[in-house]
């Protein structure tokens, strides 16, 4: 899952960001409106948390421009101020929901997993494609009785092969989504990536394999 944080106050910016990563999100965070807007419109993210006063353009007119423009990603407001006129204009303008600073990181949580849980997703702790399901809250990979534990990007890599199962991802995708624009890391850190999780698949007997699509990217595929 990655997520965009557009918020002014650096230090705030910073431990949300540091909150959410340890909660095994990706984050990129950007320091006012019109870079929140750039960002989000790239359409990568799975949810947006916009305050709501920043320079350059406000979090109310992100938030429009980004609902105009037929970009559907969930969006959560921060705001320092309580009143229910801002919130019912906030929700108005096309925000998801509303979040009142101060407040803690558990509500932050709760708030972000109940936007970013797709409609129609059943509600589990796992993802599952053929024999293998991928565990959310442990990170570990599983077949039958055997498990295996992921490292933070093999899980991010995996959780994206198996949201879109036999879907070829292209290399920039998982770059893009998990490494950030920003980075400077080589394809091959990827492909590193892949080996790895293709030796744990094996090691927990599974019949699922990563297909590589020469020169484009990967996908998953069931042995029969
Ligand atoms: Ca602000």
């Amino acid at each position: 899952m990655k997520l965009l944080v557009v918020e002014d106050e650096v230090a705030l910016a910073e431990a949300l960001s540091e909150i959410l990563k340890r909660n095994k999100y990706a984050v990129d965070t950007v320091y006012d409106g019109e870079d929140g807007l750039d960002y989000a419109l790239t359409g990568i993210y799975d949810c947006i948390i916009l305050d709501v006063m920043l320079p350059k353009r406000d979090g109310f007119e992100v938030v429009q421009e980004l609902r105009r423009q037929k970009m559907s990603t969930p969006v959560l407001l921060l705001t320092a101020r309580s009143d229910t006129e801002d919130k019912i204009h906030g929700l108005d303008c096309g925000a998801d929901d509303y979040l009142t600073k101060p407040f803690v990181s558990g509500e932050l949580l709760a708030r972000v997993r109940s936007l970013t849980r797709r409609r129609g997703e059943v509600v589990t702790d796992a993802f599952t494609f053929g024999d293998i399901s991928l565990n959310k809250s442990t990170f570990s990979l599983s077949r039958g009785n055997d498990v295996v534990k992921l490292s933070l990007k093999e899980y991010q890599i995996l959780e994206m092969l198996m949201v879109n199962p036999r879907q070829l991802i292209p290399k920039e995708r998982f770059i893009e989504k998990i490494w950030g624009y920003e980075s400077d890391v080589e394809y091959n850190n990827v492909e590193v990536y892949i080996s790895f999780l293709r030796k744990k698949l094996t090691a927990v007997g599974s019949t699922v394999t990563i297909k590589t699509a020469r020169g484009i990217g990967y996908f998953l595929e069931e042995k029969k």
